[in-house]
């Protein structure tokens, strides 16, 4: 059984405990689960991967399979190196087992996810990786950050295949700038 905290009204995190990685839960009209290093074993309509990395895709074929009208959202970097499964989603080095799965819909900058009361925009913040996105609610002042950006001055690793530290340095402005009551980050550390 794993632990959810409850984050924001309808908005539960989960930590996953082998990659510390986070992942939310979004239980409103729609269920919109961020990153999937968990299968939670609850409904899911939209899967959002923040990016490509191992710890936050680990699950997204085990997800679809439970639900198979799910929509898988990532960005078009991610889904290419996704579908590839190359070295730039770091499968190989984490020696995981992951099967595969296709991204059903690339989320381009300004996309919206609508769920309840929440609406969320899809902001590109590259630099982590090529194809990083956040997803930030400005009514509600809820940022999902992924790995780019973990909070104070604590940001994702640039030295990873297509990361770039330029990149990386306006993508966490971006997000500084942002009006942000609670922050949900990719990992807690
Ligand atoms: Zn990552």
């Amino acid at each position: 059984m794993v632990e959810m905290e409850e984050v924001a009204p309808k908005v539960f995190k989960i930590v996953e405990p082998k990659y510390k990685n986070n992942v939310y839960y979004i239980d409103d009209t729609k269920k919109i689960q961020i990153d999937a290093s968990v299968d939670l074993d609850k409904p899911v309509d939209v899967l959002v991967l923040t990016h490509c990395h191992v710890d936050h895709i680990l699950k997204a074929a085990a997800i679809k399979r439970k639900n198979p009208n799910c929509t898988i959202a990532a960005s078009e970097e991610a889904a290419v190196h996704i579908k590839n499964m190359d070295e730039v989603t770091l499968v190989k080095e984490a020696g995981e087992d992951v099967e595969r799965f296709r991204v059903d819909l690339v989320l381009d900058n300004g996309a919206k996810l609508f769920t309840g009361e929440y609406k969320l925009a899809v902001l590109k913040v590259p630099g982590h990786t090529s194809g990083d996105i956040a997803l930030y609610d400005p009514a509600k002042q809820i940022l999902f950050s992924g790995d780019c950006w973990l909070g104070g001055d604590s940001t994702g690793r640039w030295d990873l295949p297509t990361g770039n530290l330029r990149e990386l340095k306006k993508s966490v402005d971006i997000l500084k700038a942002l009006k942000v009551k609670v922050l949900c980050t990719g990992h807690s550390y």
